[in-house]
């Protein structure tokens, strides 16, 4: 059994985390940079370490210092979070070999999705729908084949892709042998790794996935959809559980496929399989092997914790339900809030000088800010997260539009006016937005 987590990352996540551990009466350390020595989730844990300067690289990167901190406090096991080092599968290693813990899946199976090709390779042999594409990597010299055969518009995607870099649109064939140079150019200058793959352009589609826990033997469950097709730069902004596009019978029977494409591979850990989905078809664009962002909205219309599940998987405990056993009830909307400019999305770190969460039935706010906090200038601008459920896409709507009149976040600039505008759009009102929906919105002027 697992008796003390380090928690191996920051903000709202570790604070997330934290909570979990607390529930489950074990024992919790914080690891934190010299920036971060005033953060709320150094405060609420049992023990914390510092482990090095403000830059990441030197502190949240730090193996080798994170390693340290396990075997100064005793930790048997860590949680990564997301972001930092919870897709690095040298660390889920290195962990293995000192004998800690690593809660997540195997270090194979993160090499596997993480690498692009191979992931697609693995999705499509396990039986989820993928992208028509490349079967492998394209070079400048059959790029024309392949794109013919595929069709017009083609996407070029770096093999070692992330973040939307090293991506680029062929329209037709006077634009291919270009858009794969800059490609490749992109993805070295990236990624360190030139190799790029072809797939078919979907040219509306939305981004729905589909949140998977297994118990690396076998066992495997889906929890439903999360429809993120609201986003700024790939950067997801407004996600809901349930999409508003799907139905009963899709939502069933695409989390089936996943599940079971789980259970084969004896996947351990929460996982998300990220698909585009156009014209009732889903497409497979890669797997998060880990935590992600907007697993609250999850929680809400499942009421259960993934966090725990996580713990319990990691610990040999196995899941602590079965898939007849989950029930989805309601509708939850997850509102990013990002100290940057509601229109510009320039960062605006500072101090809060006021900071009042809502409340009320149906409302959760995962979020290490508090009045008097000074936000670092170093690290991702996300401060927090609003989280909304209610028994209907409605209810939800209108409880999201009065929360957001009540929170309160000042001394810096927030997304929050963001939302505020959203919520009162006819397009969200509807549920009727695809991945491109925003970047359009907001190229039109402000009113
Ligand atoms: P990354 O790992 O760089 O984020 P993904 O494969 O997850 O790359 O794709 C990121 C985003 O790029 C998707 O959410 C979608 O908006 C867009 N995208 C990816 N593949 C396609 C495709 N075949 N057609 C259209 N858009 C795509």
């Amino acid at each position: 059994m697992i008796s003390k987590i380090l928690i191996a990352n920051r903000g709202e996540i570790a604070l997330r985390v934290l909570r979990a551990c607390k529930e489950l009466g074990i024992a919790t350390v914080a690891v934190h940079s010299t920036a971060d020595a005033d953060a709320m989730h150094v405060r609420l844990a049992d023990e914390s370490v510092c482990i090095g300067p403000p830059p990441s690289r030197d502190s949240y990167l730090n193996i080798h210092q994170i390693v340290a901190a396990c075997e100064i406090t005793g930790a048997d096991a860590v949680h990564p979070g997301y972001g930092f080092l919870s897709e690095n599968a040298k660390f889920a290693d290195i962990l293995d070999a000192h004998g800690i813990t690593f809660i997540g899946p195997t270090a194979d199976h993160i090499r596997i999705m993480g690498d692009k090709i191979t992931a697609k390779e693995t999705a499509k042999s396990l039986g989820i729908p993928v992208v028509p594409g490349s079967a492998g990597e394209v070079k400048p010299e059959n790029a024309l084949e392949i794109a013919r055969e595929i069709g017009f518009p083609v996407l070029i995607k770096a093999t070692a892709g992330g973040g939307g870099r090293g991506m680029k649109v062929a329209r037709n064939e006077d634009e291919l042998s270009e858009a794969v140079s800059t490609a490749r150019s992109e993805a070295l200058a990236a990624f360190g790794n030139d190799a790029v793959y072809m797939e078919k352009y979907l040219g509306k589609p939305r981004h729905i996935e589909i949140q998977v826990v297994g118990d690396g033997e076998g066992n495997a469950i889906h929890l439903g959809e999360r429809d993120c097709s609201l986003q700024r730069r790939h950067q997801k902004v407004w996600e809901e559980a349930n999409s508003p596009a799907l139905n009963v019978e899709q939502r069933m029977k695409i989390g089936e496929v996943c599940a079971d494409a789980m259970r084969k591979l004896k996947y351990r850990g929460a996982g998300t399989i990220e698909f585009l989905y156009e014209n009732g078809e889903f497409y497979f664009i890669e797997m998060n092997t880990r935590l992600q962002v907007e697993h609250p909205i999850t929680e809400a219309i499942t009421g259960i914790d993934l966090v725990h599940e996580q713990i319990r998987v990691a610990s040999g405990a196995g899941l602590s339900v079965t898939q007849d056993e989950v029930v989805f009830s309601g509708h939850a909307i997850e509102c990013r809030i990002n100290a940057e400019d509601p229109r510009t999305f320039v960062p605006s770190p500072g101090t809060i000088t006021h900071f009042h969460a809502p409340g009320g039935l149906g409302v959760r706010v995962d979020s290490g800010a508090y009045q008097g906090y000074r936000i670092p200038p170093y690290y991702d601008s996300l401060i927090g997260k609003l989280i909304v459920h209610g028994r209907t896409r409605v209810e939800c709507m209108m409880r999201l539009r009065r929360v957001l009149d009540e929170f309160v976040i000042d001394g810096i600039k927030t997304t929050l006016p963001l939302f505020q505008d959203l919520i009162n759009n006819q397009d969200i009102a509807n549920g009727d937005y695809d991945i491109h929906w925003l970047e359009h919105y907001l190229a039109q002027p402000a009113e």
